[in-house]
């Protein structure tokens, strides 16, 4: 009898460790509706929309019971510089021969470090149908040239870009089949790299498809002013739920996804507003129910939930955070960001309960996350052509920069509506959200409920890169 009652406990406390979850897709729809509705006017960083973004994420941690960590406050205040292009003078024309293109301001996106005055350089094209097209490229073709960039439709260059600006080009242009820019003139945060402008113009496009590779014989004229800076204020959202176990509770895990997105466009027909709701108020939403589900499940391991500004501008919130973390680095075991997990139709195809990582191989995180999935009927998978390449491509890239074991979860990387004003909160399967979510909340409270923290992969070369960083910081 005894025996029988001591079985029957440790059963029941241990489904009440494990599982099961319950998020609703009612939550989800109730959080991503609201994320990326017009009166949040797309979460530019910064501005009203995100503050108000800000505010709703912290009202949740605290519904729920999070700890606040920045002196009892769920916000860490960051002052990023905010660049301004001014218009006036704006010029952007390539010549070749008798033709002549001229492109005008609200055609472009992106921002410059510097005033643009170039008359007349010839242009170097480089044409980009897969990863290897800037494999022959040297530093002398590119370095002091205006570079002139043909990507096919699909191949996003993200290795190439930092090959190609690191190396010192005149100006990066880069031809961009998306018909709506979000206006040259559009404040932005400033970034580590800038540079790259992408043309928004079906001229253009047709202009550059006739030049031959290499180095042409088209000559750019581009005059522009310098930018304008100032400095802003924005937040990144934290909350801790603390860990139940005495030596456990000092390891932190991160849950991550950004709360920013685009804002409103400059210009153009119909509805301006970038409402972002896969792009990542799905990520944010996900976060806050996973947030809910272990709050009443007692994880050995704290777990810092984060909402991370400015990701649209090149990673700043998340950069920001690892230069200045509120935990520090040597507490935190392992990041897990979510990105894009509320749109089926991904990558071409029709994708129905499961998920992909970034950096697969990198860590042991995919071996618990993917234990916890099939428990929830979820299948784990690697796309093999993009969980390394899109490593980079979202905010774990900023933790793994100090070492700490991270990786992206979403259920994609490309859906038709990415970065456009059409990516709305009708479209999103929030059924297919929840199955996800309860599988990720699952994967996380196994994740802190190991006596191991996760482990970089020393054998795969990504892995070991940051291996590398981890050990160095000790
Ligand atoms: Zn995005």
């Amino acid at each position: 009898m005894t025996r029988i009652l001591f079985a029957l406990t440790f059963a029941a406390s241990a489904f009440a460790q494990r599982g099961p979850m319950h998020v609703a897709p009612e939550a989800l729809t109730q959080h991503v509706s609201f994320l990326s509705s017009d009166a949040l006017e797309g979460r530019r960083s910064p501005s009203h929309g995100l503050d108000a973004a800000a505010a709703y994420i912290a009202s949740w941690f605290r519904r729920i019971g999070l700890e606040a960590p920045v002196d009892g406050s769920y916000f860490q205040l960051a002052k990023p510089t905010l660049r301004r292009q001014p218009m006036d003078g704006f010029a952007l024309t390539i010549e070749d021969g008798s033709t002549r293109l001229i492109i005008d301001a609200n055609q472009v996106s992106g921002s410059l470090s510097g005033a643009a005055s170039i008359d007349g350089v010839a242009v170097y094209k480089l044409e980009i149908n897969d990863d290897k097209a800037g494999d022959k490229l040297t530093e002398d073709d590119v370095r002091g040239r205006p570079i002139l960039l043909v990507p096919k439709a699909g191949v996003r260059p993200f290795a190439l870009l930092r090959k190609i600006t690191g190396w010192q080009p005149l100006t990066v242009l880069m031809i961009d089949p998306n018909p709506y820019a979000d206006g040259f003139g559009a404040p932005r945060l400033a970034r580590a790299q800038p540079g790259l402008l992408r043309l928004h113009s079906k001229e253009a496009a047709e202009f550059a498809a006739k030049l031959p590779n290499g180095l042409t014989t088209a000559k750019l004229n581009f005059h522009a002013a310098a930018p304008k800076d100032e400095a802003v204020e924005v937040r990144n959202v934290l909350g801790i739920l603390r860990g139940s176990d005495p030596k456990l509770k000092d390891s932190y895990i991160m849950v991550s996804a950004h709360y920013d997105h685009l804002g409103r466009s400059l210009s153009g027909p119909g509805d301006l507003v970038f409402h972002g709701a896969n792009d990542d108020a799905s990520g944010v939403a996900s976060m806050l129910e996973i947030a809910s589900a272990l709050a009443g499940k007692k994880p050995k391991r704290s777990i810092v939930f984060t909402a991370f500004y400015g990701e649209e501008d090149g990673l700043v919130g998340s950069r920001y955070y690892g230069k200045n973390p509120v935990i520090p680095i040597e507490k935190m075991a392992g990041q897990i960001n979510l990105e894009q997990l509320g749109r089926t139709d991904v990558d071409g195809e029709k994708e129905l309960a499961a998920y992909n990582l970034t950096g697969f191989d990198f860590t042991n995180i995919s071996l618990t996350l993917s234990r916890a999935a099939q428990r929830y009927g979820v299948r784990l998978f690697k796309k093999e052509q993009m969980s390394d390449p899109f490593f980079a491509q979202s905010d774990n890239q900023s933790m793994a920069d100090v070492g700490v074991p991270s990786t992206t979860a979403s259920l994609g990387y490309e859906f038709p509506d990415y970065h456009q004003r059409t990516d709305t909160w009708e479209k999103l399967d929030y059924p297919n959200m929840a199955k996800l979510t309860n599988a990720l909340a699952a994967g996380v409270l196994a994740i802190a409920n190991q006596k191991q923290a996760p482990q970089w992969n020393e054998s795969n070369a990504g892995g070991k890169k940051y291996s590398d960083i981890r050990k160095n910081r000790k």
